[in-house]
């Protein structure tokens, strides 16, 4: 197989030791490498900007038929594409892809019926366990707890500044409080 050229991912601004893009099979190493790569903006993790360092990864931001959020597919052996409907709002399409991120560290075995594409946090299986896996790597990568809950403590749990924020949508945002047991707050 062709080996991809290296990027220069050595780039440290705090210190933890740096780390390899192939070896993000956490969210804490995601989270820090991304801290470490210049991704973060605020508390907004730059998704897209994270999947381009990633050799073995390409984007297509592509029309969707309706009702279908994003896919991943394998393209090669060990490449894979990852799929974002281009009508949905750009937070949506944020969620959509830190989702499809989620299955490429976590569910690689598993990628055949994603090809086709798949609904994202409106559908009536979240409570499937791959889906809510994915689910749950997307809003810890995208809100991580830390961050989350002093934003939480700062804004006074506003929903339209919190999404603001961490570039998500509301539903994003209730979906990681609920994930984190909180209750009230308006989140
Ligand atoms: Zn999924």
């Amino acid at each position: 197989m062709r080996k991809a050229p290296k990027r220069p991912i050595k780039k440290l601004t705090v210190a933890i030791p740096p780390l390899e893009i192939d070896a993000l099979d956490t969210t804490k190493r995601v989270v820090d490498f991304c801290i470490q790569q210049g991704l973060v903006d605020g508390v907004s993790t730059d998704i897209e900007g994270l999947i381009a360092l990633d050799p073995n990864l390409a984007l297509k931001k592509v029309p969707l038929r309706d009702g279908i959020d994003a896919y991943i597919k394998e393209l090669s052996p060990g490449r894979y594409e990852i799929g974002v409907n281009s009508k949905h709002s750009q937070t949506r399409q944020k969620f959509s892809m830190a989702h499809e991120y989620a299955h490429y560290r976590l569910h690689k075995d598993n990628l055949a019926e994603l090809a086709e594409g798949e609904r994202i946090l409106h559908r009536s299986d979240d409570w499937n366990t791959i889906e809510q896996q994915a689910n749950s790597f997307a809003a810890e990568i995208l809100m991580p707890e830390d961050q989350f809950r002093e934003e939480i403590r700062r804004t006074g749990g506003s929903i339209s500044e919190l999404a603001e924020k961490f570039g998500v949508s509301p539903l994003a945002l209730r979906y990681r409080a609920k994930n984190l047991g909180m209750r009230g707050h308006g989140v």
